[in-house]
């Protein structure tokens, strides 16, 4: 697709990348295929060919409205459209680029800017957004059915920490929401590892990614979210003290896989970020690394009498951020459980950050499809790798979600 840059973006830096981009695309429309807004909405504006022909329109200075920004607020930024696209159009990149643009010359409403502001500020701050959930356990009962939702009805219990007692250690993220919403992931996670001979360490203070700010479109915001997590992380890696980073949210290590990109242009942190983007892994590669560990202690239990049937969920993040496929999968199998079949693995379940609160319609229909898929092998347990949608398909759903790494933590219990 051939553009022609304004004046207000050629010849910097952004512009650049989104000439580039802009310029793979072939206008094919593969991508329609595999994009959930378009296979809801059928409105070409709301596929990535679409978007793409919109932000070019905007790069080139043509005007813009409320509703040119709508189509991009409807995007999940799922980034199926990329897996799916014979050209390697990244998509994601230019949909930051354009959203960006669109901000600055368009107004939101004052209702909107409340909406994301509220967001903007609470869901980075895990002891506000915990003490806010506290409250909203309490008044569960009483809130409407959509909002009641949002606010999960039990919380499983973190169970026991083991300290960290190897000289393999590898960091983690507690993260932002996940600490309130599911303490159980990361204390399992400490446990499946230290049975391998591998200590998680969390960092006190590391708090959030800057996935979630930096998708909110405060995107300044969200870049000091990810320098503040570099310096709180850099002091262990720069004396060696670690020897890797693994993430439980496949949400996170997505976005910190992108930090070499997203702080290139900042002198002061783009080593950091690369250096920590490399080191950087989903926990399940590090499992998947440990396989033999893993299956000694796997060999030395008895097997399971009843294993369970899984439909595993597996997060755009995982599949289209991070390109992993099938590693859970193997994982969980080896562990004894029994996949179940799940139909349109590659569409969003309409968690995508704070999506499931901004665009509630939309994130609903495509929660509904999903389950319907996950269900229909009747499994006695969902698995997913990623905290927003563990949340997001707790909302709605008759079975039990839990991360994988739960699974395993279970299936290695004594
Ligand atoms: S599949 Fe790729 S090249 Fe084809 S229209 Fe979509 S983004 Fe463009
Ligand atoms: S990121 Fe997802 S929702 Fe957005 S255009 Fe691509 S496929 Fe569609």
């Amino acid at each position: 697709m051939q553009i022609q840059l304004a004046d207000f973006i050629r010849g910097t830096p952004e512009g650049r990348a989104a000439e580039a981009i802009v310029r793979k695309c072939v206008h094919c429309g593969f991508c329609t295929a595999t994009c959930p807004t378009y296979q809801l909405l059928g409105d070409e504006l709301d596929s990535p060919r679409g978007r793409i022909y919109l932000i070019k329109q905007a790069l080139e200075g043509a005007p813009v409205t409320a509703r040119t920004r709508l189509h991009l607020d409807r995007c999940l930024t799922c980034r199926a459209c990329e897996t799916t696209c014979p050209s390697g159009v990244q998509y994601g990149r230019l949909a930051d680029i354009g959203r960006k643009v669109l901000e600055a010359r368009t107004t939101r409403s004052t209702w909107e800017n409340l909406q994301r502001g509220a967001l903007a500020y609470v869901l980075p701050r895990p002891a506000l957004f915990g003490a806010l959930l506290g409250l909203g356990r309490l008044a569960r009962p009483f809130l409407p059915r959509a909002l009641r939702e949002t606010v999960p009805a039990r919380i499983e219990p973190a169970g026991e920490r083991p300290p960290a007692r190897h000289r393999r250690r590898v960091l983690t993220l507690a993260g932002c929401v996940q600490p309130a919403l599911a303490p159980a992931i990361n204390a399992a996670a400490a446990r499946v590892l230290d049975r391998i001979g591998i200590s998680l360490v969390e960092v006190p203070g590391a708090g959030c990614c800057g996935a979630l700010r930096f998708h909110l479109n405060r995107q300044e915001a969200g870049l000091a979210d990810m320098r503040a997590l570099i310096d709180r992380w850099w002091p262990f890696i720069e004396r060696d003290a670690v020897e890797g980073i693994a993430l439980t949210a496949s949400g996170c290590g997505a976005t910190i896989e992108d930090y070499a990109h997203l702080l290139e242009h900042d002198p002061d942190y783009r080593h950091k970020a690369a250096r920590i983007a490399l080191l950087a892994k989903d926990l399940c590669e590090l499992v998947a690394a440990e396989a033999p560990a893993f299956e000694r202690l796997l060999a030395q239990r008895a097997p399971r009498r009843v294993p369970l049937r899984v439909a595993f969920q597996s997060p755009c993040s995982l599949q289209h951020g991070l390109k992993i496929t099938g590693i859970v999968e193997g994982l969980l199998e080896r562990s004894g459980h029994v996949l179940t079949p799940v139909a349109e693995a590659h569409l969003c379940c309409g968690s995508a950050g704070s999506y499931s609160i901004l665009q509630p319609e939309i994130s609903r229909q495509l929660r509904a499809r999903k389950l319907a898929a996950l269900a229909s092998g009747e499994p006695e347990v969902i698995a997913t790798a990623n905290i927003g949608c563990l949340a997001h398909l707790q909302g709605g759903a008759a079975t039990p979600v839990r991360h994988w790494i739960q699974l395993l933590d279970d299936a290695l219990q004594e």
